[in-house]
């Protein structure tokens, strides 16, 4: 068991560039009007933006004199992609950005044949150290700006658009907050992103709220306050255990704020925006798998609108845990299933481009690539990386 330290506050880095998707609306029309241009133009730029337009040149209802100055004042470029890795014949894409400092995060864009999901990064890095994660054992280098972060559902939803993906020009449809770090305790950015996937355009994305998932280890202070937003995006919270002894090691926030504490918080949740939540319960093989914890968290969630989402380990390089073996996922799943509560095995496919849970450490990629590894997009001929799909146990094919 690792003891790292919680780290809560990101040090302090030199800040990136304003951007247009920092500011709300006012902001960004009042910074128009400070260059000396009428208001709207802030309108043109956002529908540009979030159609996925960054090239001034290619925005021609803005006088070609004000194009450049306009850009480089409110759209400077944030995010720079190093390199993209394949699997599953092109539908799931794992991008690799770098941001202006040298920090380094990652996005996974995945496309089903219902929808297109985007996993997106809050913090470069993360400081809750759960130790079963790969990205909180490298720590916290520091939270992304709200513009950092919408920048990355922005780019899955051109390359939706623009037909990169394989089955044609599609949407991007959902947005997960599963990537790289702590969403909450990021929490200004994280509103202001929320605010942006879910306006309308053209300042937003137009997302729907439920299509929108933000996952947290349990900071409560946090969950109260998104419960006031009036942003009815879908809470997903990571438990991993049902007792306060067990999840004091796995998800060492817990020594803050408890199990009993999260579930309230979520309830609440739940109660203000009518949406269930979610609990996320990675299946640790012989740690957090017997039956009887699959009992207590049978108990602990009956008759709540909670639904369970378990996910076998992905094993991080170096850990000494495994994922649980099938009959005990599937003895799992049929305890917390008889006890009513709704229960889903998310597929783990895609752990050879390291897309899935809890694998994004973009540092030991980076660190991979300067032993001459080409730039491009390298494919993976083997099958994809699935965060988000939620299959009933027995359904998936080679879990
Ligand atoms: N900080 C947020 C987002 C983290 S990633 C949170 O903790 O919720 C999303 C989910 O992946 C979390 O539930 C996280 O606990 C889980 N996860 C992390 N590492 C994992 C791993 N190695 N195997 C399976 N799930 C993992």
């Amino acid at each position: 068991m690792t003891a790292l330290p919680l780290v809560f506050d990101a040090p302090r880095r030199g800040k990136p560039p304003r951007h247009l998707a920092d500011l709300t609306r006012e902001e960004a029309r009042a910074a128009v009007a400070d260059l000396g241009q009428p208001a709207f133009r802030a309108d043109q730029l956002a529908r540009h933006y979030f159609r996925g337009v960054t090239d001034p040149a290619r925005m021609t209802d803005v006088p070609a004199a004000v194009r450049e100055t306009l850009g480089e004042a409110l759209l400077p470029g944030l995010l720079t992609p190093v390199r993209t890795l394949s699997a599953d014949g092109g539908r799931t894409r794992k991008t690799l950005w770098r941001l202006h400092d040298g920090a380094l995060v990652e996005s996974v864009l995945m496309r089903y044949p219902d929808r297109a999901t985007v996993c997106i990064s809050s913090q470069a890095g993360c400081g809750m150290a759960c130790p079963f994660c790969a990205t909180g054992q490298n720590g916290l280098t520091r939270n992304l700006s709200a513009a950092e972060i919408v920048g990355q559902a922005v780019a899955a939803a051109a390359a939706m658009a623009d037909g990169e993906v394989p089955g044609g020009p599609g949407r991007l449809s959902n947005v997960v907050f599963m990537g790289m770090g702590e969403p909450l305790a990021n929490y200004p950015r994280v509103r202001q992103t929320l605010r942006a996937l879910l306006a309308p355009a053209p300042w937003g994305l137009g997302l729907s709220q439920r299509s929108v998932t933000v996952s947290t280890v349990g900071l409560v202070p946090a969950i109260r306050k998104l419960t006031e937003e009036g942003m009815a995006v879908t809470l997903a919270v990571s438990l991993h255990a049902p007792d306060d002894e067990l999840r004091d090691t796995l998800v060492p926030i817990n020594t803050r704020w408890k199990v009993g504490e999260v579930v309230d918080a979520a309830d609440a949740y739940a109660a203000r925006t009518g949406r269930r939540y979610s609990v996320e319960y990675a299946l640790i093989r012989d740690v957090n798998d017997q039956p009887e914890r699959a009992d207590l968290l049978g108990r602990l969630l009956a008759g709540k609108l909670a639904h369970v989402n378990l996910i076998p380990l992905n094993p991080t390089p170096g850990s000494q845990w495994d994922a649980s073996p099938l009959p005990a996922q599937r003895e799992f799943v049929a305890r917390l299933r008889a006890a009513g509560v709704p229960t889903t095995v998310r597929d783990t496919r895609g752990q050879d481009i390291d897309g899935a849970c809890g694998q994004l450490a973009a540092a030991d990629l980076a660190d991979g690539q300067a032993d001459g590894d080409v730039a491009g997009i390298p494919t993976v001929a083997t099958p994809a990386a699935v965060l988000e799909a939620p299959v009933p146990l027995g359904a998936e094919a080679d879990a």
